[in-house]
């Protein structure tokens, strides 16, 4: 793969919201829960996972929507309710970042699945690792580490 250029930007449908990330994903996902599927409007929701401090919202001012909380915050264009971006309460080290919304697209392929119980029967995706849940927490760091060096 050829270097990504940083900081790379993203927008919503409507391009009033813009993010921008300074360095690659800690993994990518696709998560395949009833509320990705609502939310997402789609089979499945994708996740960039991007470290914290490498993440911004550079212009507008992104709202909470979603599911409001207690565990997740998704975050929201004001304008065109793009989903952008989630909080997961509790975890400060990275940001989930719909990749779709990068200038660039190299992330859009998810590395593991999550919550394949409630995946539609048709829908599949290139994951490497499937879980009918989610992954427990002592999984993280093997994954992160073999995604790192996936070719
Ligand atoms: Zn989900
Ligand atoms: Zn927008």
């Amino acid at each position: 793969m050829t270097e990504a250029a940083f900081p790379l930007a993203g927008v919503c449908r409507c391009g009033r919201t813009g993010i921008a990330i300074a360095a690659p994903p800690l993994m990518t996902a696709a998560c395949h829960c009833r509320g990705c599927q609502r939310m997402s409007a789609s089979a499945y929701s994708l996740t960039a996972m991007i470290p914290a401090d490498a993440f911004k919202v550079v212009r507008g001012a992104p709202v909470e929507g979603g599911l409001g909380g207690p565990q997740l915050d998704h975050f929201f264009c004001p304008s065109c309710k793009t989903w952008m971006f989630t909080r997961i309460v509790g975890v400060e080290a990275f940001v989930n970042v719909r990749p779709t919304l990068l200038e660039d697209l190299r992330w859009c392929e998810p590395f593991i699945e999550t919550m394949t119980a409630e995946r539609l029967a048709w829908a599949r995706t290139p994951a490497r690792h499937s879980y009918a849940g989610f992954p427990p927490a002592e999984d993280l760091e093997p994954l992160m580490r073999a995604f790192a060096a996936r070719s």
